[in-house]
């Protein structure tokens, strides 16, 4: 999980999924400290890379459905499921 990059306080899982909520990314700001973090360059890729790229295989190439609204929910699934991932892996710097 990830820390402040300035005290070491861990951050809740929470906590970092709520900062990519939406598409806007906001800075995670630490609460020992108030620390403001955001997203590395790499830290975006990764988070692209766990949800939208497995959707858009997913919708693209192997989905089993022959009706677009499954195909839809079935990759809208794979991208919560992937961003659930994504605050065990991301990336920080202190802004
Ligand atoms: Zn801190």
């Amino acid at each position: 999980m990830r820390k402040c990059q300035n005290c070491n306080m861990p951050f809740s899982w929470s906590k970092v999924y709520k900062a990519f909520l939406g598409w806007v990314y906001k800075p995670v700001t630490c609460d020992n400290c108030g620390a403001e973090h955001k997203l590395t360059f790499e830290g975006r890729l990764l988070f692209v890379s766990l949800t939208g790229l497995p959707m858009l295989l997913f919708v693209i190439f192997f989905s089993p459905f022959t009706n677009h609204l499954a195909t839809l929910g079935a990759g809208l699934a794979i991208l919560s499921i992937g961003s659930l991932f994504v605050p065990y892996f991301v990336k920080f710097k202190v802004a």
